[in-house]
């Protein structure tokens, strides 16, 4: 079968015009091009303003797209970010997998304090598949890098189903002191801002390419988060268009996968694995929930699936394996009952498990921070 080629993709995507002149490959718009075994993403930058007004624009760029021979599938996600889009200048290829890289974990430029002033890291947590558990690890894990002793957030960017509300025993409307910017609410010691205080939790929620975008800009960019060593990011379960959007738009010094032994589950995690290497984000390790089951009676281990899985992948796919999180009744309850286990019962297995997670995890940024080299600022 005849293959497609970058340069191809791009030369079909200069048959589209800006909305104010030009093509939007020669505009700078087409961003975070990935081609893999006929299947292309790319995100099209564009001014906030015009939104949803683009979507006819993102339409005929898939199908620009999709008509090259050996194209099987296009996503093309519409992305805007303040001071972005159709007015740049077109971006260096190497520059162009992501709007705003951080370059804490990577050495790479950081664009991150810009984006989000005062924040020094901000990491993803993402599972492959929904119900593995991806939003209650989110929250220990943001409880625990409190007890590092960090100033932590936490952003609850799965809204398709937010879910921190209630697992951090929050809810009501967000307040705004200026009119502009919603202020973040707190619950032990975490700052927090979800969809879910916006909408209610039932509501479904049908959220179009630029409204995904827009969503998240707003809960990451237009809430006064302060000064935070650390933002954790609940992505939504998958590796669809929104996480795809959201890996390339947020300055990410990492992500953490979250993964049930299942081997399906893995399956799954890996794509994840695979997205976040497309768009240059550091896989910072995977954790493997639901690893094992112990016993509330006897504190008897029984491991139901497969475990192991998840060590083994992390091996085989050179990505930290960065710990294991049972099964266990505690855990499911605390959370429901908005009380995660790392706050309401601090010095259990559980938790002490989540703070060593959070210490690896937070020594991997640390550690990457110290070994960037001094930054070149061209101005
Ligand atoms: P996801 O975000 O991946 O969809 P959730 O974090 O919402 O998953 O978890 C799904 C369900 O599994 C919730 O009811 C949660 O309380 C429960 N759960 C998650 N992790 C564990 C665990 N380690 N032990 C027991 N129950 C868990």
């Amino acid at each position: 079968m005849a293959k497609t080629t970058e340069a191809e993709i791009r030369a079909a995507l200069t048959t589209i015009s800006a909305p104010d002149g030009g093509d939007i490959v020669g505009r700078g718009m087409v961003q975070g091009l990935v081609l893999r075994e006929g299947h292309v993403g790319f995100s099209i930058e564009v001014d906030p303003a015009l939104g949803a007004q683009l979507e006819p624009l993102r339409k005929a760029a898939e199908a620009a797209v999709m008509k090259l021979p050996g194209v099987l599938s296009v996503t093309a996600v519409l992305t805007a970010h303040k001071g972005a889009g159709a007015a740049q200048p077109p971006r260096q290829p190497a520059q162009a997998g992501r709007a705003a890289p951080s370059g804490a974990a990577t050495g790479r430029p950081s664009g991150a304090k810009a984006l989000v002033p005062g924040v020094k890291h901000i990491i993803a947590i993402a599972s492959g598949k929904g119900g593995v558990g991806k939003s209650t690890t989110a929250t220990n894990l943001a409880l625990a890098f409190t007890t590092l002793g960090l100033k932590v957030g936490l952003l609850d960017a799965d809204i398709y189903g937010p879910s921190q509300p209630r697992l951090m025993g929050l809810s009501g409307r967000p307040e705004s002191r200026d009119g502009k910017t919603l202020e973040p609410k707190v619950n032990f010691g975490v700052k927090v801002m979800s969809m879910g205080f916006i909408v209610e939790e039932d509501t479904p929620m049908i959220w179009r390419g630029p409204m995904v975008m827009s969503a998240i800009t707003q809960l990451l960019r237009e809430v006064n988060w302060g000064e935070l060593d650390i933002l954790v990011c609940d992505l939504p379960p998958g590796t669809g268009d929104a996480q795809l959007t959201m890996a390339q738009s947020v300055p990410l010094s990492g992500a953490v996968i979250v993964s049930t032994p299942q081997d399906i589950a893995l399956l799954d995690a890996k794509k994840g694995l695979n997205m976040f290497r497309k768009v240059d984000v550091p896989v910072l390790g995977i954790i493997e929930n639901m690893s094992y089951f112990s016993c509330p009676n006897c504190g008897h281990r029984t491991e139901i699936f497969a475990h192991g899985g998840a060590k083994r992948e992390a091996e085989k796919s050179g990505v930290e394996f960065l710990g294991d999180i049972p099964l266990d009744m505690q855990i499911r309850e605390t959370s429901d009952e908005g009380r995660p286990i790392v706050a309401s019962d601090p010095t259990s297995a559980h938790a002490l498990a989540y703070g060593e997670i959070a210490a690896k995890i937070w020594n991997k940024l640390a550690q990457s921070t110290q070994r960037a080299a001094p930054r070149i600022v061209l101005q």
